[in-house]
């Protein structure tokens, strides 16, 4: 069975007291739900603070983004080895840093390969945007993305691959995708891709998340799809009692 992994991407909030701080009154109430694993993402530069809270918690913590070159003249970027010990996960992809920051693919794929060098285990997000949705070009986008994102990833590296499916259209604007959006994408489109490239028995391995205006009323539709392992969560990981809420669910629906 595959482990329900949730995790919080806190993007840029919280200042490195204020994280601390959370992080502190977060992990008591996370302790029970240990069939849960829990993965909380602050900005890079309270990833100590956050780590030392959590030590011995059990919660883990992940970076927002790595870098894929090991040193050198990249200012403002952040290298895997920097990372090592930090944190265990990296989300990789995020559709904020793919429009923001012109992320390609290309690089997913370079900064993904990188990261598994480095022993750190990337959350690799995906997703199509309103007008690909409308465009019916959800399928080719979403496959794409997810191969050019493996392409050169082994079938033992993805034991350490986490795939969060995150229809940009539903990335902090309060409108989630319907549970059978994400039905139909994650089982109907990621998952098949996966075991086209690795094979069924590696696919059915693989912990897929879905990721979009996740908040407590609708998590429990979510982690009743077979399929759907776990949520990427934004907005509603900014709050104690809906995050809370949100592993909370999560262990219930999953029997966990
Ligand atoms: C995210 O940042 O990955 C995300 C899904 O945000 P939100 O839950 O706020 O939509």
């Amino acid at each position: 069975m595959r482990q329900p992994i949730i995790a919080g991407n806190w993007k840029m909030n919280k200042t490195i007291l204020e994280s601390a701080a959370f992080a502190t009154e977060l992990a008591p109430r996370l302790a029970a739900f240990t069939g849960v694993e829990r993965i909380v993402c602050p900005p890079f530069v309270a990833l100590a603070a956050v780590a030392d809270v959590l030590k011995d918690t059990g919660i883990k913590v992940g970076a927002q983004n790595v870098h894929w070159e090991k040193n050198g003249a990249y200012t403002s970027e952040i290298a895997p080895n920097m990372l090592q010990g930090l944190v265990e996960y990296v989300i990789i992809g995020h559709s904020e840093v793919r429009a923001n920051l012109a992320e390609t693919n290309e690089r997913v794929n370079k900064r993904t390969k990188a990261a598994l060098e480095s022993g750190l285990k990337p959350i690799i997000a995906v997703g199509e945007s309103d007008a690909q949705r409308s465009a019916s070009e959800t399928e080719a986008v979403v496959t794409a993305q997810v191969r050019a994102a493996l392409d050169g990833v082994t079938a033992a590296g993805m034991a350490q691959v986490v795939i969060a499916y995150e229809p940009i259209w539903a990335i902090g604007t309060g409108k989630s995708a319907s549970a059978q959006i994400a039905n139909e994408v994650i089982g109907g489109i990621i998952r098949p891709t996966l075991a086209a490239l690795y094979g069924g028995a590696v696919a059915d391995t693989v912990r897929i998340q879905y990721g979009g205006s996740v908040k407590p009323e609708n998590m429990a539709e979510y982690m009743a799809l077979p399929d759907v392992d776990g949520a990427l969560v934004g907005g509603a990981a900014l709050k104690l009692d809906d995050f809370t809420q949100l592993i909370e669910i999560a262990a219930q629906t999953k029997g966990v």
